[in-house]
């Protein structure tokens, strides 16, 4: 696939990863949607959470463990935060390699129309 979060794992694109281990890595979002605003993502290439498999069960296990560990890290757990992930085109997913954003940091509002940048 070669989308641009490969090379980020691959150090070919700088990124300010905040948290990293053999299975998947987090940085934080280029273009901010909240104060604080990190993706996680596998190093496995997977485009979405569409195309994730039986195999991939301890993968993204490990994956919704570090995300909370992450936002914990972050600052995030006392006042919440949300995790999204996007999902082809109408899910305005954008890069094809399978990420879950965590935005805090601020009283996020609903899930409606003003989310659709992300
Ligand atoms: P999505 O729309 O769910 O595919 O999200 C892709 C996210 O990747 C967006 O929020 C972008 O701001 C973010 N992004 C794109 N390029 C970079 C980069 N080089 N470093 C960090 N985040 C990026």
């Amino acid at each position: 696939m070669g989308t641009l979060f490969k090379k980020i794992i691959d150090r070919e694109l700088p990124a300010d990863i905040v948290y990293e281990d053999e299975l998947c890595m987090a940085f934080k979002d280029i273009h901010p949607q909240a104060p604080i605003h990190l993706l996680v993502i596998p190093k496995k290439e997977i485009p979405s959470l569409a195309n994730i498999s039986d195999e991939d069960k301890m993968l993204i296990g490990h994956i919704m463990l570090k995300v909370a560990d992450i936002a914990q890290s972050a600052g995030l757990e006392k006042n919440g935060y949300r995790v999204i992930t996007n999902i082809g085109t109408h899910g305005g997913q954008v890069v094809p390699h399978l990420h879950f954003h965590i935005l805090g940091g601020e009283r996020l509002g609903p899930l409606n129309s003003s989310m659709n940048s992300l």
